[in-house]
């Protein structure tokens, strides 16, 4: 008998009946290779998006204890759904609501956080030789409501099995055949990366990629769970995320991302001395406002004013200037104003670490296709420009070309023959 292996098959991998009776199918395929298997199903299609619309119909600002009672919902469909297809196939299977499942979250509802997998639920299901179904984006607070994820969230829900069961893979079944070096719909040469380390997946998630949740890859790399990102319509494999050893590779730069909502806010004449930085970052996360880049000007002398800029989701715009407002007088901030089209490209790589000339030639590419990059930020392994939103995707091009991204590039790891992780699938 081989181990555990966590299945996740994302919206557009149940959004019909057809298509649910072919996650069905993979799911008992990988039972009858002699896998124990857990699955993570996402809600149908658009379902989320639904809901969360039936609910504005319904108010203007929807109870998030009720809003969590709502989304919940679009999950347990697909579960029961796929449960009975399950079953028409001759296997045994069960399906569980997050709660359920055992998994217990923070009290903060439509973003709750997993604080602990109680799995002996699954346990008994697995032992009894049952393929157990969870509805994913979900779990059960501490105060016994039921909460979901955030955006996104059945990724999180499936690494958090992972890890709670000791699975040998996490596998994210998805409508895109893994990871990508750009986003080919913007990027037509784009290519499929055969590996990615946690470290640049952490790094694309925040940065745009759309592929894994954010947290999801936080919680993989904290608790040392293998992913495989893969296409549920081809076989074939896809993205391996693991760990920086096993990825062998190193490139400089393994790939583009962006954003396409971002905007700036920008605050002038703000009294230079100690603390003040502080005051604004406080109201906006008290806000709940998340601050991505930051850039602070020093007056030029004695006794003169700073200015401060800061990006933000372009829906949080309004969020910033309630937040912010209040300080105008009390901290005597000349003015605030904020720009909606703001976009980002980055360029991630492990090779960063230990190979200067990337930003170089990276502002030099930007500069050489005329898009003018309005702030920076980097880290050891990425470079973020702040563009304006209608360059984005020129610069995401100019910069795929120029660090030979392609699927065209004649790559060293293709020379070498190092393709392959270390990973049965
Ligand atoms: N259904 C939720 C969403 O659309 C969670 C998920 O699919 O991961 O965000
Ligand atoms: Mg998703």
């Amino acid at each position: 008998m081989s181990g555990t292996v966590v299945m996740k098959f994302g919206g557009t991998s149940v959004a019909d009946a057809q298509r649910i009776r072919r996650a069905a199918q993979r799911i008992v395929a990988k039972r009858e290779e002699g896998h124990r298997v857990v699955a993570v199903l996402s809600a149908r299609g658009k379902t989320t998006d639904e809901l969360i619309r039936a609910a504005q119909e319904i108010s203007d600002s929807p109870d998030p204890r009720e809003m969590d009672m709502l989304l919940s919902t679009g999950e347990r469909q697909s579960c029961a759904l796929c449960a009975m297809a399950i079953n028409d196939l001759g296997h045994r299977a069960i399906s569980l609501t997050g709660s359920q499942a055992g998994i217990v979250t923070d009290t903060s509802h439509t973003k709750a956080r997993i604080l602990e997998v109680r799995a002996d639920r699954i346990h008994d299901g697995l032992d009894a030789d049952a393929i157990v179904l969870v509805a994913g984006f979900q779990g059960v607070s501490t105060a016994r409501d039921v909460t979901t994820l955030g955006r996104g969230g059945s990724d999180t829900t499936a690494v958090a099995l992972a890890a709670a069961v000791d699975a040998e893979l996490c596998e994210i079944y998805t409508d895109v055949a893994g990871v990508f070096t750009a986003d080919p719909r913007m990027v037509p040469d784009a290519r499929k990366l055969s590996t990615v380390s946690f470290e640049e997946m952490l790094e694309m998630s925040a940065s745009g990629a759309g592929v894994l949740q954010l947290r999801a890859v936080e919680y993989a790399r904290n608790h040392g769970v293998r992913i495989h990102c893969r296409s549920s319509f081809e076989d074939g494999a896809g993205t391996f995320v693991l760990t920086e050893e096993e990825t062998m590779e190193r490139p400089l730069v393994t790939a583009v991302t962006h954003s396409t909502d971002e905007a700036r806010v920008t605050l002038t004449g703000l009294p230079d001395r100690p603390g003040i930085a502080g005051r604004v970052m406080t109201a906006l996360a008290k806000a709940n406002v998340n601050v991505d880049m930051i850039i602070q000007n020093e007056p030029q002398s004695e006794g003169q004013r700073a200015d401060m800029s800061f990006t933000v989701p372009r829906d949080d715009i309004r969020g910033a200037h309630d937040a912010l407002d209040p300080l105008v007088e009390e901290l005597g901030i000349g003015a605030i104003a904020s720009d909606p089209a703001m976009g980002k490209v980055s360029l991630v790589g492990a090779g960063m670490r230990s190979h200067p000339g990337v930003a170089a030639k990276a502002f030099s590419v930007l500069g050489a296709a005329g898009v003018n990059i309005e702030m920076i930020s980097t880290s050891p392994i990425k470079i973020s420009c702040v563009v304006r939103e209608a360059d984005v995707a020129r610069a995401v091009r100019e910069l795929h070309t120029a660090f030979e991204l392609g699927a065209d590039a004649v790559r060293r790891e293709d020379v070498q023959g190092v393709h392959r992780p270390v990973v049965s699938s």
